[in-house]
C-alpha cells in the first residue's frame, strides 16, 4: 500500500542523472534501432555529440509518421521476447501505431501512474471506477494498474453502458472515476433527470483523451458534485500518467526524471522558452521496449514552472489547448474546437454536446455548429437560442458560423473520445 507521503516513482532518473540517462537512450537508439540511427546520420551526428541534456535540442524529432513507417515494431529497443505486453491507438487513416511495453516498462508505468494519483488526491480508502474501454487503448489498463499499484480498490467497468455504471457507483460506493469528460458531463445529465444523487459517494473525477476546457469543467463539477481534474498522456509516449492535475487545477504536474518535455514552435521546430505557448515534444528516460526522442505530439500547451501551491515541487504543463491538427482554417482565420466550446458555454440554455462541421463550399471552408439544447424547446425558442449561439461564436472567434440545434440526446455519446469535427463537402 501506498499513501500520498510514501508514493513516489521507483524506477525515476533523479535530477542529477538526467544527463547520463539521455547520453544511455541515445547510445542504445543508435546501437539498436536502425531507423534511429539513419535519422541522427542524416543530421550529421553520432551518439557521442550527446553529452547530457544541453545536447536534447540537437537531436532529431521522432513523429507520429516515423511509428507508422515502422510498423508494427520497426523502433524497438529490446529484444522481441522481453516484451509482455502491446497497446495501439486507432489511426485515422490506415494501419494502427503499435506501442510495446517489457516488464519493467509496465511497472515503471504502474508506479508512475499511481505516483500522479497520490499528487491528485487518490488514497489506498478510494474505489476507483474506470469507465475507459479495455483494450488496444492504453487509457483504461493504465488507470487500472495505476490505482491498484496505489492501493484504491479499482472497478473495471469499461466504457458505456450508463446504467450498469450507475449501479455499480450506488452498490460500492464510488469514489473516483475516470472517463472521457464528454460522458461525464453525459453521466451529470443523467443523474440530474434521476433521484440518484443523494445516494453516490462521488468526489473526484480525473478525466483525459479530449482536450476540454475550464468551461466544461465547471459544468461537470457542479452537475455531479465533484472536483473534476484533467489527465494527459498518450500511447506513444507510455499512456496516461505523463501528467496530471493536483487539487490545485493550476497546471498538470509531470515528473522530469521520466520525460523531458520541450515546448517548440510548430511551424520552425524551433525550441521556446518557459511560459511561452507552442507544441509538446517529449522525450522518455526511462522506457525500454519503445523510447522516443523529442516525439511531436502535436499537442499544443506551455511550461509552467514547479511552483505550484500545493507543494509537491514537480514542473507543471499547461491544460492543453488543442491540437495544431485540430485547428481549423474557416475563410482564412485559425479557429481551434476549444473556442468553440467556450462560445457555447456562454450561452444559457445549451448542452456542452456538439459537432464542428467543416463545409467545404467550392474552394471556401464555411463552419456548422450542431450542438444539442439542455432541455426540449419550441422551435421559436430553438431559433432565438441558435441566433445567440452564432453571435457568441463570432465574438470569440470572429467568423460567422451556421448553427443547427438538436434535442437533447441526440448526438451520439459511446463513453469513447467524441467526434468532434467533420470534414467534406455539403451534404
Ligand atoms: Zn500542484
Amino acid at each position: 500500500m501506498m499513501n500520498k507521503a510514501t508514493c513516489t516513482s521507483l524506477s525515476t532518473v533523479k535530477e542529477k542523472n538526467r544527463d547520463e540517462a539521455l547520453r544511455g537512450l541515445v547510445e542504445r537508439l543508435w546501437s539498436r534501432v536502425t531507423p534511429y540511427r539513419r535519422k541522427m546520420e542524416e543530421a550529421g551526428m553520432t551518439a557521442e555529440d550527446v553529452k547530457g541534456l544541453d545536447d536534447l535540442a540537437s537531436l532529431p524529432f521522432t513523429t507520429k509518421e516515423d511509428l507508422r513507417e515502422n510498423y508494427p515494431l520497426g523502433l524497438l529497443a529490446c529484444a522481441r521476447r522481453d516484451v509482455v505486453r502491446v497497446h495501439a491507438s486507432s489511426g485515422t487513416t490506415g494501419k494502427p501505431t503499435v506501442v510495446a511495453y517489457t516488464e519493467r516498462d509496465i511497472a515503471t508505468w504502474s508506479d508512475m501512474m499511481a505516483h500522479r494519483l497520490a499528487v491528485a488526491g487518490v488514497t489506498d480508502e478510494d474505489v476507483f471506477q474506470v469507465i475507459l474501454g479495455y483494450g488496444l487503448f492504453t487509457g483504461a489498463l493504465g488507470f487500472h494498474w495505476g490505482a491498484e499499484r496505489l492501493g484504491s480498490m479499482v472497478v473495471p467497468a469499461g466504457g458505456g453502458f450508463t446504467e450498469r455504471q450507475l449501479l455499480l457507483m450506488e452498490d460500492l460506493a464510488t469514489t473516483v472515476f475516470t472517463s472521457t469528460p464528454s460522458y461525464a458531463l453525459h453521466l451529470a445529465e443523467v443523474i440530474a433527470a434521476s433521484d440518484l444523487a443523494d445516494r453516490l459517494s462521488l468526489r473526484l473525477g480525473i478525466f483525459g483523451a479530449e482536450a476540454w476546457t475550464e468551461e466544461m469543467r465547471c459544468r461537470i463539477e457542479e452537475g455531479l458534485g465533484i472536483v473534476a481534474l484533467d489527465s494527459y498522456g498518450l500511447s506513444e509516449v507510455i499512456g496516461p500518467g505523463v501528467a496530471m492535475e493536483c487539487p490545485e487545477r493550476s497546471g498538470l504536474h509531470f515528473d522530469p526524471g521520466h520525460f523531458l518535455i520541450e515546448i517548440v514552435d510548430p511551424e520552425t521546430g524551433e525550441v521556446l522558452p518557459e511560459g511561452v505557448p507552442g507544441e509538446v515534444v517529449i522525450t522518455t528516460l526511462t522506457k525500454e521496449a519503445l523510447p522516443v526522442i523529442r516525439y511531436r505530439t502535436r499537442d499544443l500547451s506551455r511550461l509552467l514552472g514547479a511552483d505550484c501551491p500545493c507543494g509537491c515541487g514537480e514542473p507543471r504543463l499547461e491544460r492543453i489547448k488543442g491540437r495544431c491538427d485540430d485547428m481549423l482554417i474557416i475563410r482564412g482565420v485559425n479557429v481551434f474546437p476549444s473556442q468553440i466550446e467556450i462560445a457555447l458555454s456562454r450561452v444559457e440554455g445549451l448542452a456542452l454536446h456538439y459537432q464542428l462541421q467543416v463545409v467545404e463550399e467550392g474552394t471556401m471552408k464555411e463552419l456548422k455548429v450542431v450542438c444539442e439544447t439542455e432541455f426540449p424547446l419550441s422551435s421559436e425558442a430553438v431559433a432565438s437560442l441558435a441566433r445567440k449561439a452564432v453571435k457568441s461564436i463570432q465574438t470569440v472567434t470572429t467568423i460567422r458560423s451556421e448553427v443547427e440545434l438538436l434535442p437533447p440526446g441526440t448526438l451520439e455519446r459511446n463513453g469513447g473520445k467524441a467526434l468532434r469535427v467533420l470534414r467534406g463537402p455539403r451534404a
